[in-house]
Protein backbone atom coordinates (compact mmCIF):
# COMPACT_ATOMS: atom_id res chain seq x y z
CA UNK A 1 0.00 0.00 0.00
CA UNK A 2 3.08 2.52 1.07
CA UNK A 3 4.13 1.98 -3.05
CA UNK A 4 1.56 3.43 -4.53
CA UNK A 5 1.65 6.33 -2.22
CA UNK A 6 4.65 6.55 -3.05
CA UNK A 7 4.34 6.42 -7.08
CA UNK A 8 1.56 9.12 -6.97
CA UNK A 9 3.96 11.14 -4.98
CA UNK A 10 7.13 11.29 -7.67
CA UNK A 11 4.37 11.91 -10.57
CA UNK A 12 3.75 14.72 -8.78
CA UNK A 13 7.28 15.69 -8.40
CA UNK A 14 7.99 14.46 -12.22
CA UNK A 15 5.45 17.18 -13.09
CA UNK A 16 6.95 20.16 -11.13
CA UNK A 17 10.51 18.64 -12.75
CA UNK A 18 8.92 18.61 -16.28
CA UNK A 19 7.46 22.31 -15.91
CA UNK A 20 10.23 23.46 -14.97
CA UNK A 21 12.55 22.08 -17.65
CA UNK A 22 9.82 23.19 -19.91
CA UNK A 23 10.00 26.57 -18.31
CA UNK A 24 13.56 27.29 -18.99
CA UNK A 25 13.82 25.68 -22.71
CA UNK A 26 11.32 28.66 -23.58
CA UNK A 27 13.99 30.85 -22.05
CA UNK A 28 14.49 31.82 -25.51
CA UNK A 29 12.90 33.95 -28.06
CA UNK A 30 13.91 34.29 -31.63
CA UNK A 31 14.59 37.77 -33.27
CA UNK A 32 11.46 37.76 -34.76
CA UNK A 33 9.56 37.61 -31.44
CA UNK A 34 12.05 39.87 -29.71
CA UNK A 35 11.66 42.38 -32.71
CA UNK A 36 7.51 41.91 -31.92
CA UNK A 37 7.58 43.36 -28.88
CA UNK A 38 10.62 45.44 -28.37
CA UNK A 39 8.73 48.75 -28.88
CA UNK A 40 6.53 47.85 -26.27
CA UNK A 41 9.45 47.00 -24.12
CA UNK A 42 11.19 50.58 -24.96
CA UNK A 43 7.87 52.03 -24.36
CA UNK A 44 7.89 50.81 -20.70
CA UNK A 45 11.07 51.82 -20.21
CA UNK A 46 10.91 55.09 -21.45
CA UNK A 47 7.31 55.21 -19.09
CA UNK A 48 9.21 53.85 -16.07
CA UNK A 49 6.39 51.51 -15.74
CA UNK A 50 7.24 47.97 -14.15
CA UNK A 51 8.11 46.08 -16.56
CA UNK A 52 6.25 42.59 -16.74
CA UNK A 53 7.95 39.10 -16.18
CA UNK A 54 7.28 38.04 -20.12
CA UNK A 55 9.48 40.90 -21.04
CA UNK A 56 12.62 39.46 -18.98
CA UNK A 57 12.47 37.27 -22.28
CA UNK A 58 13.11 40.19 -24.31
CA UNK A 59 15.73 41.82 -22.15
CA UNK A 60 17.61 38.39 -22.07
CA UNK A 61 17.82 38.13 -26.02
CA UNK A 62 18.51 42.04 -26.28
CA UNK A 63 21.95 40.93 -23.80
CA UNK A 64 22.47 38.14 -25.90
CA UNK A 65 21.54 39.74 -29.66
CA UNK A 66 23.70 42.56 -31.16
CA UNK A 67 21.36 42.94 -33.97
CA UNK A 68 18.28 43.00 -31.90
CA UNK A 69 20.15 45.09 -29.24
CA UNK A 70 21.45 47.81 -31.95
CA UNK A 71 16.94 47.94 -32.96
CA UNK A 72 16.81 48.32 -29.25
CA UNK A 73 19.10 51.08 -28.42
CA UNK A 74 17.91 53.13 -31.95
CA UNK A 75 13.99 53.01 -30.60
CA UNK A 76 15.09 53.84 -27.36
CA UNK A 77 17.21 56.98 -28.81
CA UNK A 78 14.34 57.87 -30.87
CA UNK A 79 11.64 57.68 -28.54
CA UNK A 80 13.76 60.00 -26.27
CA UNK A 81 14.11 62.31 -28.67
CA UNK A 82 10.12 62.53 -29.52
CA UNK A 83 9.63 62.62 -25.90
CA UNK A 84 11.62 65.69 -25.05
ZN1 LIG B 1 17.79 38.84 -31.98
Amino acid sequence: MGSKMKNKIDIEKLKNIIKSVVSTTSDEISCSDCQKEVDKFVELNLEDKEIPEAYSLIEAHLNQCSSCREEYEVLLTALKEINK
